[in-house]
């Protein structure tokens, strides 16, 4: 594979943004710029329709921790170190640790919703506003706001397991089931801290009091914990009939309670998201590069593009003259080159940035989009262009 993107974590805080126009520094202001943005004529030949770009912070609101933010993973806990793909794939002592305390992370990922944000994301659709969304997050809130609306989720999901032999991919709710059929102890470690509210509150301090760690791959730390002594099952393909290595016939082997066995040499389940170090599969890559192409503008949700793949799609958008978006609380990865060219009477139609959550602009905007002076110009733009129907965008890459 040519140049393959490789998903690799960037711990430092960008400089505070310049916001833009001025006015956008109060909730009024921004609303109207990004009226102004998703209404503008799009400059040259691009089409009218507006790709959405989220990031961690958007689910901040369903009780999930973001990297960067004021509760951020990267801020309250400065040793947070992600799990490497290729750790993962070689060394069974980090499996047990990454799995034990996905184990317990599971449960509020399970529980959590979506929020305001998604749903606002889902009526913009509605509106005809906005054609696709490429997330980076791992918790399929977008699917299950805006099942309507085509969904790129660049860094995977978290709602299924896949093997690194066969490739085959297995529902994460059953993957929990046998992990607390093969540990006991730490199911009943779980149910405690349960009934005991520790995995509940939404509050970093009362977490850190009660010992727990969210991260925003679902992951909880438990410094203390013995993960040694955990166990998780092997892929069920691959050891009912074991696939062919370059080597010959893979061993795929379990113990009497069917946890994987370190003498096998197949037969890992990974979470079906790309892990940090791990290379971005090629049709994921080429549809996400496709969704920008087909678009006339972005729009940059709770991300400070930290990460390589989702910075490149918006500099990909900047190279196409793409009028650029961006809503985060907090600097955004070289965001002064997205907007260096604007000159005042432009912004808001040619470039927006703003400081504030997602969850209070995007209601916002939507409760002023809804007043009867847009809703007319709304119906003209989705009844009057074919652009609008994306359901096409991301066939390539379901096939
Ligand atoms: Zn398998």
């Amino acid at each position: 594979m040519r140049n393959p993107v490789i998903r690799i974590p960037y711990t430092e805080l960008f400089p505070p943004p310049t916001i833009i126009p001025h006015t956008a520094r109060s909730l009024p202001g921004a609303v109207a710029a990004l009226q102004e943005f998703l209404h503008a004529p799009p400059p040259r030949d691009l089409p009218a329709s507006t790709i959405i770009l989220t990031g961690a912070g958007l689910s901040v609101a369903s009780g999930l921790a973001d990297y960067r933010g004021v509760n951020g993973t990267y801020r309250v806990n400065k040793t947070y170190r992600p799990i490497y793909y290729h750790e993962f794939l070689t060394n069974h002592e980090a499996r047990k640790r990454y799995w034990a305390r996905s184990f317990l992370g599971w449960t509020t990922l399970n529980k959590a919703s979506p929020n305001a944000g998604h749903y606002a994301v889902r009526d913009l659709g509605r509106l005809g506003l906005v054609s696709a969304v490429i997330t980076q997050n791992v918790d399929s809130f977008h699917p299950r706001a805006h099942p309507e609306i085509p969904t790129l989720e660049l860094h995977g999901y978290l709602r299924s397991t896949v093997c690194t032999s066969c490739w085959n991919e297995f529902p994460r709710e059953s993957f929990q089931r046998e992990l607390a059929r093969l540990n006991p102890i730490w199911d009943a470690f779980l149910h405690e801290a349960v009934a005991s509210g520790a995995l509940e509150t939404e509050d970093p301090d009362e977490k850190r009091a009660r010992g727990i760690r969210m991260n925003p791959d679902g992951d909880v730390e438990l410094p203390e914990a013995p993960y040694t002594t955990f166990r998780y099952p092997a892929c069920p393909k691959c050891l009912s009939s074991p696939p062919y290595l370059a080597e010959g016939k893979a061993v795929v082997e379990v113990d009497d309670d069917g946890a994987w066995s370190p003498a096998s040499n197949a037969g890992i389940l990974k979470p079906a998201v790309v892990m940090f170090g791990e290379s971005i599969p090629a049709k994921i890559k080429e549809a996400a590069e496709d969704a920008i192409d087909k678009a006339g503008r972005v729009l940059v949700l709770a991300t400070s593009l930290a990460t390589y793949s989702a910075w490149r799609l918006v500099k990909r958008a900047k190279d196409r003259g793409m009028p650029i978006a961006i809503v985060n609380v907090g600097g955004v990865r070289g965001e002064d080159a997205f907007f260096a060219d604007l000159r005042d009477p432009q912004m808001g139609s040619l470039g927006v940035r703003v400081e504030m959550s997602t969850e209070t602009l995007l209601p916002a905007l939507l409760a002023q989009l809804r007043q009867p002076r847009f809703q007319r110009a709304e119906s003209r733009m989705a009844d009057g262009s074919s652009e609008q129907s994306g359901a096409a965008v991301f066939k390539d890459m379901l096939s």
